[in-house]
């Protein structure tokens, strides 16, 4: 028989042509892929009640006969509602579906079905069960039983994956077990063959627990397995020495300020991996204002002085170009000559640098990814930044390193995420972390108002321009989208300008050119733009002192480290700082999540409170960290998990570095195949 593991899934019956490429959509293509696309959830059906001990809010599995056919009834346009009443031998409950026709002609007097729905009390206390899904009796599938739900896409539905499921788990046959028997027995893990089955089609809820603790076991254990090996093959890599790094503390002593601890401590890690003959390959955290750029800077010049090229990418042109700025500051005076690259330069200016770069008149190059051209060719490249490199796949950084010999990487993050957490996530990079802000900063006062505010919320805007300063609004869109009523960066540009003629109004989103995006940042940079409405295109490093009031719209559509990242915009001068957030919902998630913002100016305390608060799959969007993205495990509440998998990846690792023994055959193979969807941004 065919491995399973391989076999393509249009082999099973009811998947044909479209099927199959729906499945795909979703990255199943194999019998394997396809057991390992979990249920989000799992509804109980396995127990029937009694319709008399029903109860309101409860949703519930009844065996019912039809008592009196479904009733029509339009109550408004585009809403019709359906209604039968029907019993079993303890009561009678009516059944109300709304706008599904179907239903009509399903239900004959005196058929018995299967009803699972939620029953709620009407406006008259009388109970009712509302939408429910039927099984004809004799017919049943699922009544008794606990069913899988799965996370749907396109024309899928339930029923076809559930069914699909059913037929992958027969045709796969036997699994052959890849985690080692002693790792299984010493950290309690379930063997494969019972996981699967429990995972998709669970005994009870106690079979369900134990197989989900199984792949998120092994779900993380292969994550760092492959992420271990990474790291292996990355820290063997030799690399250029840097002989002279004293040389750092001339450009030290020129700056208009003193460097933080936590600045001096990382330089130092920096430029001791530098000089210490294997690459560096470090992701330096910090909160927004940290200090990244200067320590980055003061690398730089390290590299240049060492007589290397050096080279920082940045996410978007407007931070590249700020980049450009920042670094022909700090390295004035010093005759190193700082070369910008970027997608939207013209032909001739792009040839003339790709000139300097590869004759070596560029000392520092600093650009968009325009950077990892082909056509760039570098004449000694030994120092690469990225900045902000959520935006960065690994398959880009890597790029990037070859364009020269192993050169050391630096990777500046300012999205703080809990540390345990960045150990697995950077689990191929080593971590230094800026836990300091420069002296004297002030907090940014943030507050979170309702629509009532916000008239107050404008005057106060009036206030703070009025005495010279500059304010960000954010909106979460830039497009009208029917039936909205999120805030649009467009119509609330033109409200704003029409409430404020006294200020020039800008507007600034990610449809608009590289080139118009510039114009529109320099002239909020150069204050001739007061008020710069805009989407999250600024959430980026972009640094304007003079800027103290950040607003966000729809603030509840953020996560909280964008916001945190937001806000970061502001409170760069010396003025106060203020953040307003206009939230709207009560729901409380949301509720907390804004106080947390109020409260706190600390972005790793943030991130935490944000992975707690979100819950799986939202916080780490993975791909963001070029990471595959999690199937199963949720890495704020599976910190007990994790922790076991990482003693279980040593244990492993210790054993068979690369490996290469028969018994870790399955799990190389899952390792491997861990990066192969990896997603490229930009
Ligand atoms: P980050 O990139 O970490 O958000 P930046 O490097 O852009 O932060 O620094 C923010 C601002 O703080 C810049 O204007 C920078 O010149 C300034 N700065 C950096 N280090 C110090 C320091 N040690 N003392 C005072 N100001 C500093
Ligand atoms: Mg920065």
């Amino acid at each position: 028989m065919e491995d399973y593991r391989f076999k393509r899934i249009d082999c099973l019956a009811g998947v044909g042509e479209a099927r199959s490429a729906l499945f795909e959509k979703k990255g199943i293509k194999t019998i394997e892929d396809l057991l390992y696309f979990f249920p989000r959830t799992h509804e109980d059906r396995s127990e029937i009640k009694k319709i008399s001990d029903c109860a309101a809010g409860e949703t519930v599995c009844i065996c019912i006969t039809v008592f009196s056919p479904v009733r029509e009834n339009r109550i408004r346009k585009g809403m019709t509602v359906y209604n039968m009443t029907a019993c079993d031998d303890s009561g009678a409950i009516s059944v109300v579906w709304y706008n599904n026709r179907f239903v009509k002609n399903q239900f004959m007097t005196g058929d018995k079905f299967t009803l699972y729905g939620k029953i709620t009390a009407n406006n008259r206390g009388k109970l009712e069960m509302i939408n429910p899904i039927h099984e004809k009796a004799g017919k049943e599938r699922f009544t008794g039983k606990i069913v899988p739900i799965y996370p749907l896409t396109g024309s899928l539905t339930q029923k076809v994956v559930q069914g699909t499921m059913e037929l992958a788990l027969k045709e796969a046959g036997r699994l052959n077990e890849y985690i080692p028997d002693e790792i299984r027995e010493k950290f309690n893990i379930a063997e494969l063959n019972y996981a699967m089955k429990n995972i998709h089609f669970p005994d009870d809820f106690k079979s369900y627990s134990i197989a989900r603790q199984r792949f998120v076991f092994e779900e993380l254990l292969v994550l760092q397995l492959a992420l271990l090996n990474r790291k292996h093959e990355n820290s063997h890599a030799d690399g250029i020495v840097f002989e002279n790094t004293e040389c750092v503390r001339e450009l030290i002593e020129s700056l208009p300020f003193s460097l933080t601890g936590a600045q001096k401590r990382t330089l130092k890690e920096i430029l001791s991996d530098c000089s210490g003959g294997l690459q560096m390959n470090r992701l330096v955290q910090g909160d927004v204002g940290s200090g990244k750029t200067a320590v980055a800077a003061v690398a730089i010049y390290a590299a240049v002085k060492n007589g290397h090229q050096a080279a920082m990418m940045a996410p978007t042109e407007i931070l590249a170009s700020q980049h450009l700025e920042t670094l022909n500051d700090f390295f004035r005076g010093t005759g190193i000559n700082v070369v910008l690259l970027t997608g939207s330069m013209k032909a001739k200016e792009k040839r003339l640098a790709y000139d300097m770069i590869a004759t070596g008149v560029a000392d520092v190059i600093v650009g968009t990814h325009a950077i990892i051209q082909e056509q760039v060719t570098f004449f000694d490249l030994a120092f690469v930044v990225a900045d902000e490199q959520h935006r960065f796949g690994v398959e880009q950084r890597a790029k990037l390193a070859a364009k020269g010999h192993n050169p050391h990487m630096l990777i500046m993050s300012a999205t703080p995420i809990p540390r345990t957490l960045a150990l697995i996530l950077y689990g191929d990079l080593d971590i230094s972390i800026i836990d300091e802000l420069p002296p004297g900063r002030k907090t940014v006062k943030t507050y979170a108002v309702g629509e009532n505010m916000r008239k107050r919320i404008f005057a106060f805007i009036e206030k703070n321009v009025s005495a010279g300063t500059q304010a960000y609004i954010v909106c979460p869109l830039i497009e009208e989208t029917e039936k909205s009523d999120l805030q649009n960066a467009e119509d609330l540009a033109n409200r704003l300008q029409a409430i404020f003629p006294q200020f020039f109004v800008g507007l600034m989103h990610g449809k608009m050119k590289p080139k118009i995006k510039d114009e529109i940042m320099n002239g909020f940079a150069a204050g001739e733009i007061q008020i710069l409405v805009s989407t999250t295109v600024i959430e980026v490093g972009v640094n304007v002192p003079n800027a103290n009031l950040m607003i966000i719209e729809n603030a509840e559509r953020f996560g909280l480290s964008q916001l945190h990242q937001l806000r970061g915009r502001v409170g760069r001068g010396g003025d106060q700082a203020y953040c307003i957030l206009f939230a709207h919902g009560k729901n409380e998630v949301t509720k907390k999540r804004m106080e947390t913002m109020c409260m706190s100016n600390d972005g790793f305390y943030i991130s935490e409170q944000d992975l707690k608060l979100r819950g799986p799959g939202d916080f780490f969007g993975t791909r963001q960290h070029g990471l595959p993205e999690m199937k199963i495990a949720n890495l704020f509440e599976d910190a007990d998990i994790l922790k076991q998998s990482q003693d279980a990846a040593a244990l492993i690792i210790k054993e068979d570095r690369n490996l290469t023994l028969e018994k870790h055959r399955g799990l190389k193979r899952r390792c491997d195949k861990i990066f192969d969807n990896e997603v490229i941004m930009n």
